[in-house]
């Protein structure tokens, strides 16, 4: 989140004893937060940063007195703080409103074949700790399912929290998820086959607990706090082992019939190509994914090589891994740019550890984007990089939990909107 508050002020005539009276439980304020009109305050003061009452009742279109019930409500809960700006001449300086980013934390968790990372983060999803536990998990959700249980424990010790500060946990992973159970009906990844995940962790934890895809929650990490925070219409590609699509139209995350929306390094490009995980050929993900990338380099050097040998040899300028990785670049702007035609959106983000290869590998991608999308769309078309590492997606998952508990429905376009609050 990169909004920035004013430091906490309080003048005279509002007296600030919020501090003090601040709650032992944030959970104990769910059934508030429940509340229509708390909701939408609540999605106001988060997309100002910081907001008078006066505004507050102009933008929610409810009466000054609501208003103020309602804000007197949240600050005696601490999930607000009251500040002023800084004085101005003449009159008294406004009092804005602001969530305090310390009123409660949430968990998320990424799971991988390998094992899975944890992170604690504050309502601005900054970080107050990250952990990383390797173990085995493909073919093996009942260790995945205790594990979690055991890092949520630990992340929340290691971080001096009361458990009542806790919302909830997030959990990403990839595969075909059902948001409603909270299950995984499959993931080729992991080799998982309908496998419930929260009802188990949240019997054991006894807090909400909220499962979707792993490319999912980063789309819903731009929205809540990221660069696609006003946009309606965007689309977030991961590259990397795997080429995953998260897709939002009309500001509501698209699953589709199955849930299976976005398997974008499914599409067969070339039907007599090599053969991917999935068990077809051809798929994009066997042609322009990492593993395919190392494969042909591996071939053109006659040796086989570590991922930073890999990566050395692109910094390097090594002639054939260039043209390798760019080759695959303009491969994966193709796909991207007939993606784009289809769909239209207003943004594209290019996220994941691929964006290690750097511009050899992106620029091509961009630029076929540009150049091979239909008409002025792909001209257009805002595209953002971001080059993170793993905490990234445990951070998305976090802001699941995030989305979950204080987003209002009154800014949900569609029944399938990506604040929708799920039954949990
Ligand atoms: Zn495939």
């Amino acid at each position: 989140m990169n909004r920035s508050l004013p430091t906490s002020q309080h003048p005279p005539e509002f007296p600030s004893p919020q501090r003090a009276r601040r709650p032992e439980s944030i959970r104990g304020s769910r059934s508030l937060l429940r509340d229509l009109n708390v909701t939408l305050v609540m999605e106001l003061v988060r997309r100002a940063g910081a907001i008078s009452r006066a505004e507050l009742a102009r933008q929610s279109q409810l009466s000054a007195p609501t208003v103020s019930t309602i804000a007197e409500k949240l600050l005696t809960r601490g999930i607000l703080i009251e500040h002023s700006t800084a004085p101005s001449s003449g009159g008294r300086p406004p009092v804005l409103l602001s969530i305090d980013p310390k009123a409660g934390y949430v968990v998320g968790i990424k799971l991988r074949g390998d094992g899975l990372t944890t992170v604690v983060c504050d309502l601005d999803t900054q970080i107050v700790e990250t952990q990383e536990l390797h173990l085995p998990l493909v073919r093996d959700p009942t260790a995945a399912i205790h594990a979690i249980e055991v890092e949520v424990r630990r992340a929340i010790r290691n971080a001096h929290l009361p458990r009542s500060k806790v919302l909830g946990v997030g959990i990403g992973l990839s595969g075909i998820i059902d948001t409603d159970r909270g299950a995984c009906n499959f993931s080729h990844l992991l080799q998982w086959r309908d496998v419930e995940i929260a009802e188990p962790i949240r019997r054991h934890l006894g807090m909400p607990i909220w499962v979707e895809n792993d490319v999912n929650t980063l789309a819903v990490a731009e929205k809540w706090s990221g660069d696609a925070n006003e946009a309606r219409d965007f689309v977030v590609l991961t590259v990397g082992r795997g080429i995953g699509l998260g897709i939002v139209i009309d500001r509501a995350l698209y699953r589709g019939a199955n849930g299976a929306a976005g398997e974008f390094g499914h599409m067969i490009i070339e039907p007599s190509g090599p053969k991917c995980e999935c068990g077809r050929f051809g798929c994009l993900e066997a042609i322009v994914g990492e593993d395919a990338l190392r494969r042909k380099v591996e071939e053109s050097q006659g040796r086989s090589l570590s991922r930073g040998e890999l990566l050395s040899l692109v910094a390097a300028g090594d002639v054939s891994t260039l043209e390798i990785v760019r080759n695959a670049g303009r491969k994966l702007g193709l796909a991207l740019a007939n993606m784009i035609t289809l769909l239209n959106p207003e943004m594209l983000i290019i996220c994941g550890e691929g964006t290690d290869f750097g511009p050899d590998y992106l620029d091509p991608v961009v630029s076929s984007v540009r150049e091979q999308t239909f008409a002025d769309v792909g001209r257009t078309l805002e595209i953002k990089i971001q080059r993170w590492g793993d905490e990234a997606w445990a951070v998305g998952a976090a802001a699941l939990v995030l989305r979950e508990s204080f987003s209002s429905p009154k800014f949900e376009e569609s029944n399938n909107a990506i604040w929708h609050r799920s039954p949990t």
